[in-house]
């Protein structure tokens, strides 16, 4: 593809990344600025609003460049639109990204993935009216991101996070009452939810997530594994995570409500959402339409076996 021929695209710009890898991002972004129409948000509201805009005037895409929750901000702003999401992944963890094998390393990679035009959809999710499109928490994880400052995920990546719920081992944990829309209910210390396979990074806590299935899925710590929990944490960073019942439990769900002996913080995609006793998740009708590599997943003997066998998803 010739420049001249090229797309330019509207592009939502966190400016307050002030990391290495946001210096590498702006140099790219410099050295491509005939493909971008670069607009920087103050705020998350500033984000939706600049997405909202540019849905509004019918572009057909918009670009992110930032991390999960700039993400989060103009995912927002195109729910209910015609609008496609392209991503240049420059944040510390980049998740959604990494769940749809978006090049996170290598942004020349991303924009050719924007530029190869496939569109993927996505399911979305709501906590109290607030989208999400990759993971949430209620309690403890959500508690970690509270205390981990953004110096030391400067300082440390995915590492801070382990840091901060290491120095959290001795508080008491909640008590908390998951009631799922299809009549189950369950109780726990913590809540941890996945529209994608992946929490905080590389980790793959939810091994039977699908993003495209309408269904959350659904870890519920128990009290007695509350230590064993924050020690998983370490376990899924070393590369595994199996379910024991014992400690944590497996569900999938359309939607849940969690109510808690106390406030307790919520995130959502990885950012500090608020406090709350009760928190009610539901799936939302719009999906999400987002530029993303073919065939995800599947390595290049899946794609061979699909190909032959016609049919066989
Ligand atoms: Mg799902």
């Amino acid at each position: 593809m010739s420049a001249v021929n090229s797309p330019r695209y509207p592009l939502i710009l966190n400016p307050n990344a002030r990391s290495e890898r946001a210096e590498r991002a702006l140099r790219f972004l410099m050295a491509n600025a005939t493909r971008f129409a670069i607009y920087a948000s103050s705020s998350p509201e500033d984000a939706v609003e600049l997405a909202q805009r540019f849905a509004a005037e019918g572009e057909p895409i918009v670009v992110v460049a930032g991390g999960d929750g700039t993400l989060n901000a103009v995912v927002g702003g195109l729910i209910g639109t015609k609008t496609i999401l392209g991503i240049l992944p420059t944040g510390t963890m980049n998740v959604f990204a990494r769940e749809l094998h978006i090049p996170f390393a290598h942004l020349k990679g991303a924009l050719e993935i924007i530029d190869g035009g496939k569109v993927k959809e996505v399911d979305l999710f709501e906590a109290e009216g607030t989208p999400f499109v990759q993971m949430a928490g209620v309690g403890f994880d959500a508690q970690v991101i509270e205390e981990t400052t953004s110096e030391a995920k400067r300082r440390l990546g995915p590492l801070a996070y382990i840091v901060s719920a290491v120095k959290l081992l001795g508080a008491k944990p909640p008590r908390m009452r998951v009631t799922f829309a299809e009549g189950k209910s369950a109780e726990g210390a913590c809540v941890l939810l996945g529209n994608g396979a992946l929490y905080g990074g590389q980790l793959r806590l939810f091994g039977k997530a699908d993003n495209a299935d309408d269904l959350l899925d659904v870890l519920v710590y128990k009290e007695a594994g509350y230590k064993a929990a924050l020690g998983s944490l370490g376990t899924v960073a070393r590369g595994g995570y199996e379910e024991d019942g014992k400690f944590v439990e497996y569900y999938q769900t359309s939607g849940l409500t969690v109510e808690c002996d106390r406030e307790v913080p919520v995130e959502l995609d990885g950012e500090l959402w608020g406090r709350a006793k009760r928190v009610r998740f539901q799936a939302m009708t719009e999906k999400l339409r987002v530029l993303a590599p073919a065939e995800q997943g599947k390595n290049w003997w899946e794609q061979v076996l699909t190909n032959l066998l016609p049919g066989k998803k």
